[in-house]
């Protein structure tokens, strides 16, 4: 076995790197969930994460992974039988779709290309089409992992208000909280669902559902089954700061951390830092002559970028040079685009030369594994990091 030495290079789209002060937060005795000392982190971390999504209504934290909290919107809101609009966007919309499915729910899934955000056009069609107002939610991905393509929810909330349909606004953030601009109030969203392993910069074993009023409301009418998931019981022992179970306390003590971090930066600037690892990472592909897999202009997700490799050469073949070589881990293409993609991961934690360590390793990885490519892309992102003003330079960092 090769001993490697320095840190390993964590480059797939989540889990991301988990910061050293994160590490440490967590390092703690266990507590007693039941006591005064756990109330008070119950009620910050409470205040914390609804800061991040930007809402003034219950967001639930569950223990458990981004699916289980998929889970939890669906049980809540819907009952078997009850309709819903969703968007092929890539493999998480599918995996979305799968168990809307499970749970007999009757979906209608709009087909794309893996390559697009979903298709808005055919939302609008479908929703003016339906005059008895049979769809129940419509389900976005907002930020498509498998792919790197953004789908915008606050353009489906216009769409929903334009044709006046009553359906809930359901958007899987996973990825997509705490890296990319997310308004769960403004926007108008129904039910966002996250987790702790991406933008979060986390350890997985979180998962988050934001609650409007009116999926509230929705819920409290649902006869559907559910008990571990539901919302109301929940909200109700919340309100005395802890969980209607054994919560994730060390993971809690992470979460107070990490909220600390992204507010000591500032949101924006997050976001801002997001967009510049992203257009310099597109400007690598550009100078190797590479494809992004997200081939729409405006959706190239700030989080990750997928990269097609060139025709008979296989990306996993590719990733074992690169993680045997230099000890880095590249995201792997899921379903119907594994081999044929690679996703580099640019979320969470994340800096210039950590970027610049990532796009080296990539570059050497194709030479190494014979992958055709012009040279350059890394000086291509270089030129990209070293503008330090206009648009592309972070802001100034919040005291
Ligand atoms: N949705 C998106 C967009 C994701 O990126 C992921 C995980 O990568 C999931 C859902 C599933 O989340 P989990 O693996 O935490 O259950």
């Amino acid at each position: 076995m090769t001993v490697h030495t320095g840190r390993h290079f964590l480059q797939i789209p989540g889990p991301t790197n988990v910061p050293d002060r994160v590490l440490r937060a967590m390092d703690m005795p266990t507590m007693d969930h039941r006591g005064p000392e756990f109330a008070v982190l119950g009620f910050e971390v409470m205040a914390a994460i609804q800061r991040v999504y930007r809402t003034k209504q219950p967001v639930i934290i569950y223990p458990s992974s981004g699916t289980g909290a998929w889970e939890a919107a669906i049980v809540n809101t819907l009952q078997p039988g009850d309709k819903v609009l969703m968007c092929e966007t890539g493999q998480f919309a599918v995996l979305w779709r799968g168990i809307a499915e499970k749970f007999k729910l009757d979906v209608d899934f709009i087909p794309g290309d893996w390559r697009h955000g979903a298709d808005l056009e055919q939302v609008e069609a479908r929703l003016s089409a339906d005059k008895a107002h049979k769809i129940k939610a419509v389900m976005i991905v907002h930020n498509e992992t498998s792919t790197g393509c953004v789908t915008y929810p606050q353009e489906v909330r216009k769409i929903l208000d334009n044709v006046k349909h009553p359906a809930l606004l359901m958007v899987d953030t996973i990825s997509g909280l705490g890296s990319l601009e997310y308004e769960h109030d403004a926007w108008g969203i129904d039910v966002s669902v996250a987790g702790s392993q991406k933008g979060l910069m986390l350890p997985p074993g979180l998962g988050f559902n934001a609650i409007s009023e009116k999926a509230l409301a929705v819920a409290k009418a649902n006869p559907a089954m559910r008990s571990y998931w539901d919302w109301h019981e929940v909200i109700a022992i919340n309100k005395a700061g802890t969980w209607p179970y054994t919560p994730a306390t060390n993971l809690l003590m992470g979460l107070k951390e990490a909220v600390k971090m992204l507010e000591e930066e500032g949101l924006e600037n997050v976001f801002a830092r997001h967009k510049r690892h992203s257009a310099a990472t597109r400007a690598a592909l550009k100078a190797w002559g590479l494809e992004t897999q997200c081939q729409e202009q405006g959706a190239h997700s700030p989080a990750l970028t997928g990269v097609v490799m060139p025709e008979g050469h296989d990306a996993d073949q590719f990733r074992k040079v690169v993680l045997e070589s230099f000890d880095m881990s590249l995201g792997t293409g899921l379903n119907k685009v594994k081999g044929k993609m690679f996703r580099i991961g640019h979320l969470g934690h994340f800096n210039d030369l950590m970027l610049m360590g990532t796009l080296a390793g990539v570059e050497m990885g194709f030479d190494l594994a014979k992958v055709p490519h012009r040279a350059g892309g890394v000086n291509a992102a270089m030129d990209v990091l070293k503008k330090r003003d206009g648009a592309m330079a972070p802001k100034a960092a919040v005291a």
